[in-house]
């Protein structure tokens, strides 16, 4: 059953499963799944106080590095609104025509719509288009740059995921979120070798840290200015 335990600012959700043991037992997937094995007869109550216990040791666990938490106000999708494209602030401008189009130009998001209230759609999809393009040319090199590593990754897919910016399957999939198209360059590059690097560490120990380190030198910069992203 899926249970959830509140730490400080922070969530926690976890699987619970009963089974026939002596002791209680905390695992988190690469996949950021936590799941808690509790005795037959342990109470609900009893598992959440030990799940709190080790809260520190499941947060370290859990890709915290990619945390996103959307700081966005909601978008209306009308001429003036700023919106960011690779870390840059655009005006969107908006313009009635018989036919659909959107480009950048100089300082603005520049949308033609036969409707106004199809003026979200265009922009969203492009977005999307976008986010395929620029982080399969973006994660190219660095795909390349691992192959001394003997891994590459399956593939690389977009999902919005509304809590974090990238992940990875144990089979070798990396998971961007398209969001990240907002960001810069950088971030977009930081999430690909974070994820890349999980490919040969599993989780967030100090090798995995080394490697990070050693592929991407200012990688807690760019950590930063992805936390700080006003989308
Ligand atoms: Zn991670």
């Amino acid at each position: 059953m899926r249970e959830e335990i509140h730490f400080g600012s922070k969530k926690i959700d976890f699987t619970l499963i009963y089974s026939d043991r002596k002791t209680l037992g905390i695992t988190v997937s690469p996949e950021m799944e936590v799941l808690v094995k509790a005795p037959l007869e342990t109470s609900l109550e009893q598992v959440k106080v030990k799940v709190h216990k080790r809260a520190p040791w499941i947060l370290k666990q859990l890709d915290y590095f990619l945390s996103f938490q959307p700081r966005s106000v909601p978008k209306k999708f009308i001429s003036g609104e700023t919106h960011l494209y690779l870390g840059r602030q655009y005006r969107l401008k908006v313009s009635l025509s018989e036919k659909k189009s959107i480009k950048l130009k100089g300082k603005f998001i520049e949308v033609s719509t036969p409707e106004l209230n199809q003026t979200e759609l265009i922009v969203k999809n492009w977005y999307l288009k976008n986010a395929e393009r620029k982080f399969r040319e973006y994660a190219e090199p660095l795909i390349t740059a691992f192959q001394k590593y003997d891994v590459k990754p399956e593939e690389i897919i977009l999902r919005n995921m509304p809590t974090r910016w990238g992940s990875c399957t144990p089979k070798g999939k990396i998971i961007l979120n398209p969001e990240l198209i907002k960001a810069p360059k950088g971030c977009i590059e930081y999430v690909i070798i974070h994820e890349l690097c999980h490919l040969i560490h599993h989780n967030h120990n100090s090798d995995f840290l080394a490697l990070q380190t050693r592929e991407m030198q200012e990688w807690e910069k760019w950590k930063n200015r992805l936390e700080n992203l006003l989308a």
